[in-house]
């Protein structure tokens, strides 16, 4: 049992966050927020230090190390600003599958570009009428001469605008018992492939650094040889690509509380009411040691869900506890700091109320936290005769 970073990831961790006090400007984070601005150059930037796809092998553009990194990356970016994290982050969002269960020709040919920030990644598996029953999935890839003629509706996709890849899950064959008639798919040129229509989804409560679209196929042609993994296994590899991806949404949640919480420690010393620092009530001392123990907890379960990823033993449950947790604290300690904060909390420059507006999705995508809590049920309850 060892709890210290490894001498490589404190020099992550330490560059994550001199990285993002340099880079991230808390002006031209407000502006992304208030005027929808995707920070193309920032990814750029970010990617070029080595902070995008960091899991992803070194002959691939990455830095060869684990999950855990990318968690610390994830979580010291989000400590400094809440709004610039995630683009920066998961410019990289779909690619995943391509990194899990791709040929070593697919990896050659779309992971550096990824890596290096020049192609923007993202991820297409919700439909309208169906996100958390993912098994449920309508969109069909049909086979003719060498291609898939995709046809369906994908909603909510991050990156979308601005992707230029992603995966898609479809289903390749209808006449297949569920949970093995899906597959995922690779997608080049989203931007100007015939057959694809990307339409913004418009104003959202958050995260508006990142667009949020429907993207409509309408026999859109991608060739065979872009089927990632093996056909009719999508919905398992949908499943491990979460298990995965969970891990990193949990560490920006925590990197975000843990943001919101050094702000509302600074303000609670200096403001004064009844003639003492906030600070000193009782109330509020008792509020910031259960704020910083609730952070110490779901940082742990992070880094322990991220270490089985990186030692070969994923556990979905504990990848689920990560996210479902991390989340929560995340929403928990942004909704105290604006609390902590007075009236000047729900006023934009604190800033503590846009932290709380990005905090909330992590509790939505990428599974619910109903969805999440499945999951672990599954885990601990198992099958009952
Ligand atoms: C800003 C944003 C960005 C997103 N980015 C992406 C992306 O990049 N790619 C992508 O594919 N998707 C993305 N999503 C979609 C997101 O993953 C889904 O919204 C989410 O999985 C929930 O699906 P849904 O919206 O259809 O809700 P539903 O599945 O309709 O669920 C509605 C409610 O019912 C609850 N519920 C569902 N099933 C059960 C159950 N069995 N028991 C109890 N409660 C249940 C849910 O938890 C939820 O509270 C994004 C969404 C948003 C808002």
């Amino acid at each position: 049992m060892d709890f210290e970073l490894t001498e490589e990831q404190q020099d992550i961790k330490n560059a994550a966050k001199e990285f993002a006090e340099g880079e991230f400007d808390l002006e031209y984070a407000r502006k992304c927020d208030e005027e929808h601005i995707y920070p193309r150059e920032l990814v750029r930037k970010a990617a070029k230090e080595g902070f995008v796809a960091i899991q992803f092998p070194e002959e691939y553009g990455g830095q060869g190390v684990g999950m855990l990194d990318k968690c610390l990356v994830g979580e010291q970016f989000a400590i400094v600003d809440s709004t610039l994290t995630l683009p920066t982050l998961a410019s990289d969002f779909g690619s995943e599958q391509i990194w899990l269960f791709g040929t070593d020709e697919q990896k050659e040919k779309y992971l550096p570009k990824i890596a290096a920030g020049e192609s923007i990644s993202c991820g297409m598996y919700t439909e309208p009428d169906a996100g958390s029953d993912a098994a449920s999935y309508k969109t069909t890839a049909e086979k003719d001469g060498d291609d898939y003629v995709i046809n369906g509706t994908k909603t909510f996709i991050t990156n979308a605008l601005q992707a230029d890849v992603g995966a898609i899950a479809v289903i390749t064959d209808e006449e297949a018992p569920k949970f093995s008639n899906m597959s995922v798919i690779w997608i080049d040129d989203l931007q100007e492939h015939e057959g694809i229509k990307i339409s913004d989804l418009g104003r959202k409560m958050g995260i508006n650094s990142t667009s949020t679209c429907e993207i409509a196929f309408d026999n859109c042609r991608v060739p065979q040889s872009n089927l990632v993994g093996e056909e009719g296994m999508g919905f398992l590899q949908m499943m491990q690509f979460f298990d995965t991806t969970r891990v990193p949404v949990g560490a920006m949640s925590v990197g975000m509380a843990q943001g919101a919480y050094e702000k509302a420690l600074a303000y609670s010393k200096e403001r004064k009411v009844f003639g003492m620092p906030v600070a000193k009530f009782e109330v509020t001392m008792f509020k910031l040691a259960e704020i910083a123990t609730k952070i110490e907890a779901a940082r742990n379960l992070v880094y322990k869900a991220a270490w089985k990823i990186d030692n070969g033993t994923p556990d979905a449950a504990l990848s689920s506890m990560a996210k479902w947790y991390g989340a929560k604290v995340g929403v928990d300690v942004c909704d105290e700091a604006i609390q902590i904060h007075g009236g000047y909390g729900y006023m934009a420059d604190y800033d503590v109320e846009r932290w709380y507006r990005n905090a909330k999705i992590q509790e939505i995508y990428e599974g619910t936290k109903e969805i999440e809590k499945y999951t672990i049920a599954r885990e601990i309850i198992g099958r009952i005769k």
